[in-house]
């Protein structure tokens, strides 16, 4: 099975991933970490999207596209969960193109909603506990990346839904509750 989990930055998309790659042996794929590791490798493309990314801002679809080419090479038994991608409908398209061309289609689209509020507040927390742990809390992880962060979601991400919706593939859960809620109603999806 190939899914997409798909929600604004802190809906929970990261933590709900880990549960499934370790429960159903599915590969995360998360085009935040991949670019967050090119930054702090110091590659080329790795400078290039460090200003972009720390403002919040997208990066430009071919460079999560080439990503995303290449991990899909590696193929995945479990199946691929993309985490973070497509974010724009040209990522959408182009990801729908790679995928047939590899003979494998999508099989589900969840969106987790929550409200811009909790997101702030969660994304605000989640640096406080990683700088409490003695870690360095994500350059974007303040109030105002955050809020051009979700305005990028709104204006280029949330058009998804209506693609998904149209293709028959996506699902809305409630990605307020509690972390096992929340992994019960995607367990209800995946079967
Ligand atoms: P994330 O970890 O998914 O919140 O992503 C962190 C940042 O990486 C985003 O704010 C963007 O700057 C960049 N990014 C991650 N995934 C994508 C994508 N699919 N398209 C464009 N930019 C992305």
């Amino acid at each position: 099975m190939n899914i997409i989990l798909l929600g604004p930055p802190g809906a929970g998309k990261g933590t709900q991933a880990g549960h499934l790659v370790e429960t159903r042996g599915m590969v995360q794929l998360s085009t935040g970490d991949m670019l967050r590791e090119a930054k702090s490798s110091g590659t080329e493309m790795g400078k290039k999207v460090a200003e972009i990314m720390d403002a919040g801002m997208l990066v430009t679809d071919e460079i999560v596209i080439g990503l995303i080419e290449e991990k899909l090479e590696q193929g995945a038994a479990g199946g691929f969960i993309f985490d973070g991608f497509p974010r724009t409908l040209g990522q959408a398209d182009a990801l729908g193109e790679l995928l047939a061309k590899k003979g494998q289609k999508l099989d589900a689209v969840i969106e987790m909603e929550v409200d811009d509020e909790t997101l702030v507040a969660r994304i605000v927390n989640r640096a406080a506990e990683a700088v409490a742990a003695g870690k360095e809390a994500r350059a974007d992880d303040n109030e105002e990346s955050v809020r051009i962060r979700l305005v990028e979601y709104y204006k280029k991400t949330a058009p998804l839904i209506g693609y998904y919706h149209a293709k028959g593939l996506l699902t809305k859960i409630d990605g307020l509750g509690e972390i096992e809620a929340v992994r019960g109603a995607i367990a209800e999806i995946l079967g």
